[in-house]
């Protein structure tokens, strides 16, 4: 099948060698599992569990609160020792609400509904009130509610459904593990979320580094009859292909417009672990309570593919994966590019967490940063299209209105330009910290025109009490006059 051209882009060293020849292997069940009631982007569950509860593996914890929300599940059968505030696996290692299981080490699952019959012959909705009830998230490390996007097909006229196996960041190596070992499931996930969606076709687009990943699929695809149709599509290795935007337009050559999503040109796109997760929720009906992760980079001694019960402090991991060889330079949730510097080892394993990754110095290639050069380079690769040297200087100066106009709210973060900089400007460092504050304006923006109207609600509110007060006198007096008038 044709594929299409990305703009930009960059080759890093991809370092997938560290662990993808190594076969998934499923991690024992620690002594405590720690599931943060929000782990998803949207509001945080309401907790249905109390302390001293007996829980059965899968059984709901949190039931999702509002439209972007996601539920949460016991990973494995015990008790709720403790709901409490933890830290979470974020940068900013702020604390959030968690229910602390001890696993009893049965496994025992709860009761749970079961397989939903027939699938492709119930209505879409059903599909998706399974999916939202086993609380899947995109595991690509959006974490964006998975119910919510394949309710896209009832706004959007939508077409097609890509299956994100890119898988172009660094070091990461669970999507390639899970088409090479679970194929099958990946295939029927992606069919179920395509007749959710109402969409008759599906890809699942593959780069052209993972040759066994492909012809795995191509075998788990190869027999599927009738609608929605499957096929597999290799695409160029090129970060970062894995971009939503970038995929549909190389699988496609459809162009999303900025800021807007996907749907609006009729593709929707997930994750290889999501279809998977969706797989178990309609044939099993199984909650998501665990995923693959790749825990590499030079400092781990033996780089591995995990299957973690979700709620896993990363320490048991990284202990699974023989330690630390080295100090660690850097620890990083998800991948180089674009993952988050961990707070510790004390927080857990996520939904959305694909990788954890403890990187040397020399791994790191952090030099200090020398004055811009107007090579260029940071320019022609950005994959956005934007002109990273220009954005960067006027932040430097506090011209964010500058940086606004020149684009920086579209730049998606990918890290390319800060790869290619010779003169090692931090400049997607530059970017995250203009976005934050920009959105944190818009956040004080929006507070300052609702205190405005309500202060001219109350204003509104008062003056017409006062006419009314006014009215109601002047109608005393005159009935108050009227006897006198009589009498007169
Ligand atoms: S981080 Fe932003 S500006 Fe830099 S290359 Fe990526 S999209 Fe472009
Ligand atoms: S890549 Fe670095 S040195 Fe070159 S123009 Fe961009 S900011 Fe300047």
């Amino acid at each position: 099948m044709k594929t299409f051209r990305i703009r930009g882009g960059i080759h890093p060293d991809y370092k997938k060698e560290l662990a993808s020849e190594q076969a998934i292997e499923a991690l024992p069940l620690p002594e405590r599992l720690y599931i943060p009631l929000q782990q998803h982007i949207g509001a945080m569950g309401d907790v249905v569990v109390a302390v001293g509860e007996r829980v059965g593996k899968g059984q709901l914890l949190a039931r999702s609160y509002g439209a972007f929300s996601a539920a949460q599940h016991a990973p494995t059968s015990g008790v709720v020792v403790e709901i409490t505030s933890l830290p979470a696996p974020h940068p900013s290692g702020l604390p959030q609400t968690t229910v602390v299981i001890e696993p009893d080490g049965e496994e025992a699952w709860a009761d749970l509904p079961g397989a939903l019959a027939d699938p492709f012959a119930a209505p879409p909705e059903a599909i998706r009130a399974r999916v939202a009830e086993c609380g899947i998230v995109g595991m690509g490390g959006a974490a964006f509610p998975a119910a919510v996007k394949l309710d896209l097909g009832l706004r959007y006229p939508l077409d097609t459904l890509i299956i994100n196996g890119a898988e172009c960041e660094p070091y990461l190596t669970c999507d390639d593990r899970i088409m090479r070992e679970r194929a099958d499931e990946v295939a029927d996930g992606g069919r179920l979320m395509a007749h959710a969606l109402g969409v008759d076709k599906v890809l699942i687009a593959i780069e052209e580094n993972k040759p066994q990943a492909i012809e795995r699929m191509r075998e788990a695809t190869a027999s599927v009859q009738g609608r929605p149709g499957v096929a597999v599509v290799p695409v160029p290795v090129q970060y970062p292909m894995g971009s939503e935007r970038h995929l549909v337009l190389a699988v496609t050559g459809r162009e999303t417009p900025a800021r807007k999503l996907t749907a609006e040109v009729g593709v929707v796109v997930n994750n290889v672990a999501t279809a998977r997760a969706v797989h178990q929720a309609i044939r099993h009906g199984r909650p998501l309570t665990a995923r693959v992760v790749t825990v590499s980079g030079g400092a781990i001694r033996q780089p591995k593919n995990v299957e973690v019960p979700i709620g896993t402090r990363i320490a048991d991991v990284v202990a699974f994966c023989g330690g630390f060889s080295s100090e660690p330079a850097r620890l990083v949730n998800g991948g180089p590019m674009m993952g988050q510097p961990l707070p510790g080892l004390e927080v857990p394993i996520v939904k959305g967490s694909s990788g954890v990754l403890a990187l040397t110095a020399a791994e790191l290639h952090a030099a200090a940063p020398n004055p811009c050069i107007r090579c260029g380079n940071c320019v022609s690769i950005c994959p956005c299209g934007l002109v990273p040297v220009e954005m960067a200087a006027n932040i430097r100066h506090d011209k964010l209105d500058v940086a606004e106009r020149l684009g920086v709210g579209d730049c998606m973060s990918c890290g390319s330009c800060s790869w290619v900089c010779p003169s090692h400007i931090p400049l997607v460092q530059f970017f995250n910290f203009a976005k934050g504050a920009l959105a944190a304006e818009q956040r004080e923006a929006r507070k300052q025109e609702q205190i405005r109207v309500r202060a001219e609600a109350r204003t509104a509110r008062l003056d017409r009490e006062a006419a009314e007060r006014k009215a109601a006198m002047a109608a005393r007096k005159a009935a108050a006059a009227k006897p006198n008038e009589v009498r007169a």
